[in-house]
């Protein structure tokens, strides 16, 4: 089963690619591992890439593409794998397209995981880490005993630079800007299929099962 994963940050993409993962058997790929292993195995295309990374730049989409394409030849592909993070574009889409056309290969299933604004500013501004420890709380979900201090190290919590109500919204409208148009051409692909995301984990996990059930 090939598979791309979409959702906004906060709609907990990690979590069900980790148990689809599991599940099926088949390798979880995120285009930022992909891109820092070609960089550290020195392949061809990692090189090129390292000198737009080094500069602090985007690395181009053919590089981008190129990488992907080398990781999905992979052993470990012949049955599947899950896309996390690729396409981010049309045209990334569009080249992915012809990469597996050449091999004989079509993405099955396009999984979104949907999950509302208000939904997400509550997950992502929610979240508070220990200065001391770095280990992860949240006001709602994973509050700690007693409150703004770390159950294991008795440490302050404090709230990241980037889970703050103002960046949070910038970060979702970024990624509903740069994923509208993909969400669109993946619904007249006839390949979309959008989970409603803001049930508890283990609920998400059992629609997004038993709806890959169906296609695989
Ligand atoms: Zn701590």
């Amino acid at each position: 089963m090939n598979l791309i994963l979409l959702g906004a940050p906060g709609a907990g993409k990690g979590t069900q690619a980790k148990l689809i993962a599991k599940k099926y058997n088949i390798p979880h790929i995120s285009t930022g591992d992909m891109l820092r292993a070609a960089v550290v195995n020195e392949t061809k295309l990692g090189i090129k890439a390292k000198t737009f990374m080094d500069k602090g730049e985007l690395v181009p989409d053919e590089i981008v593409v190129g990488i992907v394409r080398e990781r999905l030849l992979g052993n470990d592909c012949k049955k599947g794998f899950i896309l996390d993070g690729f396409p981010r574009t049309v045209i990334q889409a569009d080249a992915l397209k012809k990469a597996l056309a050449e091999t004989g290969k079509i993405i099955d299933v396009v999984l979104n995981i949907g999950v509302s604004e208000g939904e997400l500013i509550n997950r992502l501004t929610g979240r508070r880490s220990c200065k001391n420890c770095g280990k992860i709380y949240h006001t709602v979900f994973n509050p700690p005993g007693k409150e703004n201090v770390c159950d294991v190290c008795g440490g302050m919590l404090y709230q990241r630079g980037d889970d703050t109500v103002e960046t949070v919204k910038n970060r979702l409208k970024v990624y509903c800007k740069q994923t509208a148009p993909l969400i669109n051409y993946y619904q007249k692909e006839g390949i979309l299929k959008t989970i409603d995301g803001e049930k508890p984990v283990d609920d998400v996990e059992c629609a997004v099962i038993a709806l890959l059930d169906e296609v695989a």
